[in-house]
């Protein structure tokens, strides 16, 4: 149809926006540019033949020939239509291929002269490979574009000539014009095949890649929305069961206190992950309240609350001062520990142990202490605790765990700095459980303790802000590496005089404001207090003193309340009125010397105490009969003594095969309380040359030391606590080793007054001092009452 002129012709020109004509293709166009309009119109009383041509850029209107590709495709204009609005519809088809060669200057419209580019059609083998290639890529492109109907494929599998199948399939890609103009500018067809293949290729690794971004925002889409839509079912259901708050109103409200709180990071990502977990809990699954218990747990610790320290030294000795009397050396020491702490800001000290007999004041040191610095205080007893997991926790998953005694001490205290008081550790026992001491030591040990590791709390907690006090009765029984870790303080019982002071000071006040009596309506003089002391409590604190005033308090408040009475003074013949008869008798001193009993000093927990040892010797076959559960020390001693005394015997006058016809039977009344230890050994040999030789033991005497076969006086421990039990018991003579003539000096002047303490190196002192010659004639039955 086309006149074919390889010279050219006058072709109207239609250029066109955004779209491209192939030859062969038939479709509307709309014109509405006025020069366009007129090209058709000429063309249309032509031959009906234009040549349209693709802008390169959309939106130039009024376009120079820069700005239109030189290469076009010569079409048919088949129909013509005006539309309402102006414009103009036009169907036509693309005929061939084109290349404008010049501008003619007509002004109504755009004309050039162009010369058809006829297409080599010597399809080869080479053209049915690419052809192939071309339609299984377009396939595949199908698949992944959406936009393009299968139908198009089979349509397009039937074109036979290569050049039309690259023109067809390349008008149904959405291209760029450019691209789109390449495709039209190939004539070479296998080239034009070739350049399609490149362009399928590209087209599908991007939809390939969009599929993949697609599907990843799919899924994450699809998660949020299941996620929510399952939420918010489930809130339906618990609604539906008649549960109105369900797990999820109590992880609004857990989130609501955890966000009130000034928690760490670490912290709040743990508690926000236990809360989703919550939520997701059906409310009645016991699991939910484990989880529960864990969060609530987690927010009820001081994770970052302290209290400013009050670093005045000054004042801490004046609270020291008014809450104990006393106490010179613990509460020096306490206040140096103090003024160090406020030169170093952070003190990685030795941790104060206060070592001493129940009801001395080591609860209330510690108080105090706590008082003076401005710090909350928390006590636990370790007392019994035999199981590791007392101190660390449990793990969550047993059932009923719970929190160690450290964090649970936290939790009560409530900052992160608090004085913590542990009781009585040297009570702690280890079993198959694990040692709980090893966990202490790890509390204890300024090194590890910023992130002491509970079992139950599994964060790590910092405890190195803590300022740590144990108590214990004795170090005997502390573990050796917990006691390398402490700096012991001492606080061995007070005499009688210091108790009636700490009445009178402090107890007594006490304990009228805790019955809410004024000063004048109970009214207790030193002399009924002392009357207290000596005959109703036996101690070397005093806490059952304290009772005892308490009971007083008591009664005198009832007796006001009824109305009996408008004011009580108690005298001291009256505290058994109060109080019932006298517990103990004061000055258990032997009334009287005797022969076989010698009383002995012994050193307890509680303190010190008077031992009364017996002996009596019955014929019998040379027997030793040890009862009064003495320990084998204590048993062991018992032998030296005798050894001695046998090696003795002449010199003592007794026939040397005495114990061949004798059985010895050596006791220690108080039989249900163990006794053990080597101090009193000087007291068993005294006893049985008493008993063995029937002279008197002085009444007034009473004495500890160990002995040697030889007779050598050997040093004990607890000086001080022994020579207050006998001073408290009225002993006027106190023999002791010359060894321990050195711890005198610690001895309170008030009993230093009353009693004489001699030091003996050798049994011969000791029965020089104890032993008196007696006026009337006594039988050793007098040692058996
Ligand atoms: P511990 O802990 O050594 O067994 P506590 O601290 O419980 O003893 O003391 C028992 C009671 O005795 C407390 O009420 C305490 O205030 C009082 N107390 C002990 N020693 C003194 C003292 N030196 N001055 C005043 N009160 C004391």
């Amino acid at each position: 149809m086309i006149p074919s002129k390889t010279k050219g012709r006058r072709f109207p020109l239609l250029p066109l926006r955004g779209l491209l004509v192939y030859p062969s293709m038939v479709l509307h166009l709309d014109v509405g540019r006025e020069r366009s309009v007129r090209a058709l119109e000429k063309a249309m009383v032509e031959d009906n033949l234009i040549l349209l041509c693709s802008q390169s850029e959309v939106d130039i209107e009024e376009p120079s020939q820069e700005d239109i590709f030189r290469i076009g495709t010569v079409a048919n204009v088949r129909q013509m239509l005006k539309l309402p609005n102006g414009t103009i519809r036009v169907l036509v088809e693309g005929l061939e291929r084109a290349e404008i060669i010049n501008y003619t200057d007509n002004e109504d419209y755009y004309e050039v002269v162009a010369r058809e580019l006829p297409e080599h059609v010597d399809a080869d083998q080479e053209s049915d490979a690419l052809m192939r290639t071309v339609l299984s890529q377009f396939e595949h492109y199908i698949t992944l574009s959406k936009k393009v109907t299968p139908e198009t494929l089979a349509a397009v599998s039937d074109i036979e000539e290569p050049g039309r199948l690259a023109d067809v399939i390349t008008s149904h890609l959405s291209l760029k014009i450019k691209d789109k103009q390449e495709i039209l500018e190939t004539i070479d067809v296998n080239k034009r095949l070739e350049r399609l293949l490149d362009i399928l290729n590209n087209e599908r690794e991007v939809l390939e890649l969009e599929r993949k971004i697609n599907q990843r925002v799919k899924k994450q889409m699809e998660k949020t929305q299941k996620e929510y839509y399952l939420r918010e079912q489930m809130k339906a259901i618990q609604k539906e069961l008649g549960d109105k708050e369900g797990r999820a109103g109590e992880a609004e409200e857990l989130r609501a206190q955890m966000l009130e709180k000034n928690l760490p990071e670490k912290v709040q990502e743990k508690i926000e992950k236990e809360i989703d977990r919550l939520e997701k809990m059906p409310s009645s699954s016991a699991e939910g309240g484990v989880i529960r218990n864990y969060v609530d747990m987690l927010l009820s610790l001081p994770w970052s609350e302290s209290t400013e320290d009050d670093l005045d030294i000054a004042k801490a000795e004046k609270v020291l001062d008014s809450d104990h009397y006393g106490l010179e050396k613990p509460k020096e020491r306490v206040l140096e520990y103090l003024a160090v702490q406020q030169l170093v800001k952070k003190l990685k000290g030795p941790i104060l142990c206060l070592v001493g007999p129940p009801g001395v004041g080591k609860t209330s040191l510690a108080r105090s202490i706590a008082r003076s610095l401005n710090r909350k205080f928390v006590r636990i007893s370790l007392g019994g605790v035999r199981d590791e997991a007392e101190i660390r926790g449990h793990r969550r998953t047993y059932v009923g765990a719970m929190p160690g005694r450290i964090i649970q001490g936290m939790k009560t205290a409530g900052t992160l700095n608090p004085v913590f008081l542990l009781d009585e550790i040297d009570k702690m026992a280890a079993d198959f459980r694990g040692d709980p001491a090893a966990a202490l030591l790890e509390v204890l040990d300024p090194e590890q303790n910023n992130t002491f590791s509970d079992h139950f709390v599994e964060l790590p907690f910092d405890l190195s802000n803590v300022m740590f006090v144990t108590t214990a009765n004795t170090v005997h029984n502390i573990p050796r590496p917990l006691l390398d870790r402490m700096e012991m303080l001492f606080i061995p019982g007070y005499t009688e005089l210091e108790k009636l002071e700490i009445a009178a000071r402090y107890l007594l006040p006490k304990q009228l404001e805790n019955h809410g009596l004024e000063e004048d309506k109970l009214v207790i003089g030193n002399d009924t207090l002392l009357r207290i002391v000596r005959e109703y409590t036996r101690e070397s604190g005093v806490r059952n003193l304290e009772q005892q005033i308490a009971a007083l308090c008591r009664k005198a408040a009832k007796q006001i309340v009824a109305g009996e009475k408008q004011q009580v003074t108690i005298l001291p013949d009256e505290v058994k009125d109060y109080l019932g008869v006298a517990k103990y008798r004061y000055g258990v001193a032997e009334l009287e010397d005797q022969i076989g009993t010698v009383t002995g000093l012994a050193w307890t927990e509680v303190g010190g105490d008077t031992l009364l040892i017996e002996v009596t010797v019955v014929p019998g076959s040379g027997k030793l009969i040890l009862t009064g559960q003495l320990g084998d020390v204590m048993k062991e001693s018992a032998q030296a003594a005798f050894s001695y005394t046998r090696s003795k015997a002449e010199e003592l006058g007794l026939q040397p095969d005495f114990y061949e016809k004798n059985d010895i039977h050596i006791h220690i009344p108080e039989g249900a309380i163990p006794k053990d230890g080597p101090s009193a050994g000087i007291t068993i040999a005294t006893a049985l040359i008493s008993a063995l030789t029937k002279r008197y033991v002085s009444k007034d005497v009473a004495m500890t030391g160990e002995i040697t076969l030889r007779g050598r006086v050997l040093p004990i421990g607890g000086l001080k606590e022994k020579s207050l039990a006998a001073h408290r018991a009225g002993y006027k003579k106190i023999l002791l080793p010359k060894d321990n003539e050195r711890d005198l000096k610690d001895i309170p002047d008030s009993v230093r007054s009353d009693v004489e303490f001699v030091p003996v190196s050798h049994m011969d002192q000791v029965l020089q001092h104890a032993l008196v010659e007696h006026h009337a004639g006594g039988d050793m039955s007098a040692s058996l009452h």
